[in-house]
């Protein structure tokens, strides 16, 4: 800048010579002095005052920074809610894992037939995980749509019930009587059959799921997979989550089924159960099928529940 100024400086002086051409030395030098002179106060002047344009991005910058100093005291104040549990860990007393909301996982059974049906559950908010039959219809398609629309996806996987006519017209089941290698193998073929999967849970199994045997066959299969087991406690006398815990597979538990009654008012009291479950202990985990009473149901329970401070998780947020 100071360059361009003193060139401009020395361009001024032939002009100048050129005008006053007849004149003495003297005037000469004189113009060329004042000249000089302005020049000098031209080229001090912006740098002495302070240019208006800076003002505004500088009040800008007081706001931003005001913004700075609530967002980091906010984190602070949240993070000291969070550090709490941790700090009670390290002085040796009970860690407090209470969460601000109690949580609460959907899972839709029995879905791999109808992708129209498929669509009805995915349009859900917030979403719910499905649980996919293998070897129906649309098995694979509906897995794939669900992972595109952002939901979880386990295999809905066909294990042996108390009364053996229920396994009628259904491929792909476990049974108590298989070998081991038998029940691997099936195992393998049911589980290629729904794509994307990050866990299982049973479909029937009331009989199975309380076999020592062919849980432990099972759940040592689904551990080498990295694979979580979901009981839906068909029988009460389900041995799933003490093998679980001994073999240390990740596990989750259903807690209410929502539509063993799908009536309406049946499908609105087993939400009920749900919420308070989530209040009382902190999460909840409901299994419901696609009944057109249960996914209306689930369509203004969801937000709903949202909106008095649930937070709807995915089921392998609720795994152990
Ligand atoms: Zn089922």
């Amino acid at each position: 800048m100071a360059g361009s100024r003193r060139k401009a400086v020395r361009r001024g002086r032939p002009r100048r010579g050129r005008r006053h051409a007849t004149s003495g030395p003297r005037f000469v030098a004189a113009a060329i002095g004042i000249v000089a002179f302005g020049g000098l106060l031209l080229w001090l002047r912006p740098r002495q005052l302070p240019p208006p344009s800076l003002s505004p991005p500088r009040m800008v910058t007081l706001a931003e920074r005001a913004a700075a100093k609530a967002e980091a005291e906010a984190k602070a104040s949240a993070g000291a809610v969070t550090a709490a549990p941790a700090a009670a860990a390290r002085q040796g007393e009970a860690p407090a894992p209470r969460r601000a909301a109690p949580r609460v996982a959907v899972v839709i059974d029995d879905l791999g037939d109808s992708l129209h049906t498929a669509r009805r559950v995915l349009a859900l908010e917030p979403p719910v995980t499905v649980a996919v039959i293998p070897f129906r219809e649309n098995s694979a398609a509906v897995a794939a749509a669900a992972v595109s629309n952002g939901r979880e996806v386990i295999l809905h996987l066909p294990l042996e019930p108390e009364r053996d006519g229920a396994m009628a017209g259904g491929g792909g089941f476990l049974r108590t009587s298989m070998e081991p290698r038998h029940l691997e193998g099936q195992l393998e073929r049911d589980l290629r059959a729904v794509p994307y999967i990050v866990g299982v849970n049973g479909h029937m199994g009331s009989r199975f799921t309380s076999d020592p045997r062919a849980m432990r066959t099972l759940l040592t299969a689904l551990r080498a997979r990295g694979l979580f087991f979901l009981d839906s406690k068909t029988s009460p006398e389900s041995v799933a989550g003490e093998l679980a815990d001994g073999l240390g597979v990740p596990f989750a538990e259903r807690n209410v089924f929502l539509d063993h009654d799908p009536s309406p008012d049946a499908v609105a009291r087993a939400l009920a159960v749900a919420a308070r479950v989530a209040r009382r202990t902190g999460q909840a985990i409901a299994i419901g099928h696609p009944h057109p009473s249960t996914l209306a149901a689930l369509a203004t329970w969801l937000p709903a529940a949202t909106r008095d401070g649930f937070e709807i998780v995915p089921v392998s947020a609720l795994v152990r």
